[in-house]
């Protein structure tokens, strides 16, 4: 009896692994182009969307294949990312300890510009106005612009990063 069980185990096994690999096959093929976005991302993707909308941008994410991601970015000064890969989808990557330490428009600066990359194919621009603020939310950080990203500011800059 022991024995009759002993292989039944083993047989359960055996099958949970060939439906474990089958459905690995499967998931692999039909999520190739699956996109995933974390949750706290999401509104800020959203409100990408909706700002695109008003200037006459459409924003899909399906086509321009974009996921997002919270992850710990170990690189000094690095707070986000944007990765380009022909094979996978375009990843947007924001540093979890700058998240978690934003305020809201901290975050959708950070967000949009990522998505300026990833998106909207933007390269940097550190152009500066007469006052020495960044007349794009597209500025790599370097010193040549202080970002000044308010709520008086807002309208003109997501004006400037959707501009065609
Ligand atoms: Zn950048």
């Amino acid at each position: 009896m022991f024995k009759s069980h002993k292989i039944k185990t083993v047989y359960t096994a055996f099958l949970y692994f060939v439906l474990a690999t089958l459905s690995g096959i499967s998931c692999s093929k039909d999520q190739a182009f699956d996109l995933f976005v974390d949750n706290s991302l999401q509104d800020y993707f959203d409100r990408f969307v909706v700002e695109g909308a008003k200037r006459n941008v459409t924003v899909d994410y399906e086509a321009a294949r974009v996921s997002g991601y919270i992850k710990e970015i170990n690189t000094p000064n690095v707070i986000g990312q944007c990765a380009h890969d022909p094979k996978k989808p375009n990843t947007v990557i924001v540093d979890r300890t700058y998240w978690n330490n934003g305020t809201d428009l901290e975050k959708e600066f950070l967000v949009f510009h990522e998505l300026g990359h990833c998106v909207l194919n933007r390269e940097h621009l550190d152009e500066a106005d007469a006052r020495g603020n960044c007349i794009s939310i597209m500025t790599s950080g370097s010193a040549q612009c202080r970002i000044n990203y308010t709520m008086e500011t807002r309208d003109k800059l997501l004006d400037e990063l959707f501009k065609k």
